[in-house]
């Protein structure tokens, strides 16, 4: 048996919304049960907001309401499986929805990749996103939820954007694991590595046998290879700041040494007096992930504007989205495609059957 295995019935909790004073639910015979299991009358759609104490709905306070409905659960216009739980968190709402891994997983492909391309690339899909979850469960398993809803874990952006090709890749893999050594394993994976994938060890600082980095070159001739941003360096310091670095009046931005994977190990801020060196993952981390899209780039500032030009899109670890896209247009099947992005796994199927 593998630890963490999954079953038929498994759940998973998915942060939805964080710190937020108020969030409206609605749906199609919406119920609300309070934690003494007692119904909450409503009339949806409902604003839940936060107060000191807890949440009031119409005045009525509560610690805690999880909300049904016949269909879909709708968290602010957006509809989703399951159940949508609403606490207060540290700064306000904490919605959280739990729902049927296999749901959670036919939602999250085209939020991942689309459904469109090739099967054999939306099977690996399913596959590392179960095993992803169920790691994360499994790390997390006494904290109020599994997952966040974006980048920091897997993109959940409910089932609005499900389809039967994205069902399919979920159904044909059903249950199934990626493990090593009989344990699942972290199945960290990106969008684009830009030609290599990277070693876990260079972004998170944390070796694993399975995330040793691989060449690619299968991603290369995608639209998200290459990118270029421009930003100022007042932009810069103003986000470095905001994430508590210590930086004041940066004259100049350096790309440090670059690892064998070719992506920088540090990020210079050069200023008046000093010099910080952030790791290339805390730079980004800080300006925004979404804004520089990998730590390969190079960068260039001049008269108080930053130029970046980059390979590669997201951190690099495990399995590169587009190339694994690329290798099914090639006819690999999925279960070729993820023993090459996580070399010396097993793809574990419930059926006990092992390849
Ligand atoms: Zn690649």
């Amino acid at each position: 048996m593998i630890s963490g295995a999954v079953l038929p019935d498994d759940r998973i909790r998915v942060a939805l919304v964080k710190g937020v004073p108020s969030v409206t639910i609605d749906g199609e015979g919406l119920l609300a049960l309070r934690d003494n299991g007692n119904p909450l009358p409503l009339s949806p759609p409902v604003t839940v907001r936060y107060v000191r104490d807890g949440i009031t709905v119409d005045g009525i306070v509560s610690s805690r309401l999880t909300f049904s409905a016949s269909s879909a659960v709708y968290v602010n216009g957006k509809p989703y499986r399951g159940l949508a739980e609403v606490q207060a968190g540290e700064k306000g709402l904490l919605v959280i929805n739990d729902l049927a891994l296999e749901d959670y997983l036919v939602g999250l492909i085209n939020c991942e990749i689309s459904s469109a391309w090739p099967i054999e690339a939306v099977k690996a899909q399913a596959v590392i996103a179960r095993t992803y979850a169920i790691n994360r469960r499994d790390a997390r398993r006494t904290a109020s939820y599994h997952l966040e809803s974006s980048v920091i874990d897997q993109v959940y952006d409910g089932c609005a954007i499900e389809d039967s090709r994205a069902r399919r890749g979920v159904s044909e893999t059903a249950g199934e694991v990626l493990t090593h050594g009989g344990a699942v394993i972290q199945a960290f994976y990106h969008s684009n590595c830009g030609g290599r994938t990277e070693a876990s060890e260079h972004v998170w600082g944390m070796a694993l046998p399975y995330l040793k980095g691989v060449d690619c070159q299968y991603c290369l001739n995608s639209p998200s290879t290459h990118w270029e941003q421009k930003l100022t360096l007042r932009e810069i310091e103003d986000k470095l700041k905001a994430a508590g670095h210590r930086v004041s009046g940066i004259t100049d931005i350096r790309g440090g040494a670059r690892n064998s994977r070719g992506r920088l190990k540090h990020v210079v801020m050069v200023m008046p007096r000093s010099e910080l060196a952030l790791t290339g993952d805390q730079f980004r981390k800080a300006v925004g992930y979404g804004v520089i899209k990998s730590t390969n780039f190079s960068v260039r500032a001049a008269n108080g504007d930053v130029m970046f030009s980059g390979t590669g899109n997201g951190h690099g670890v495990g399995l590169c989205q587009w190339g694994a896209k690329q290798r099914a247009l090639e006819g690999f099947s999925y279960a070729e495609i993820l023993s090459y992005y996580y070399p010396g796994t097993v793809l574990f199927r419930p059926a006990g059957e092992q390849r």
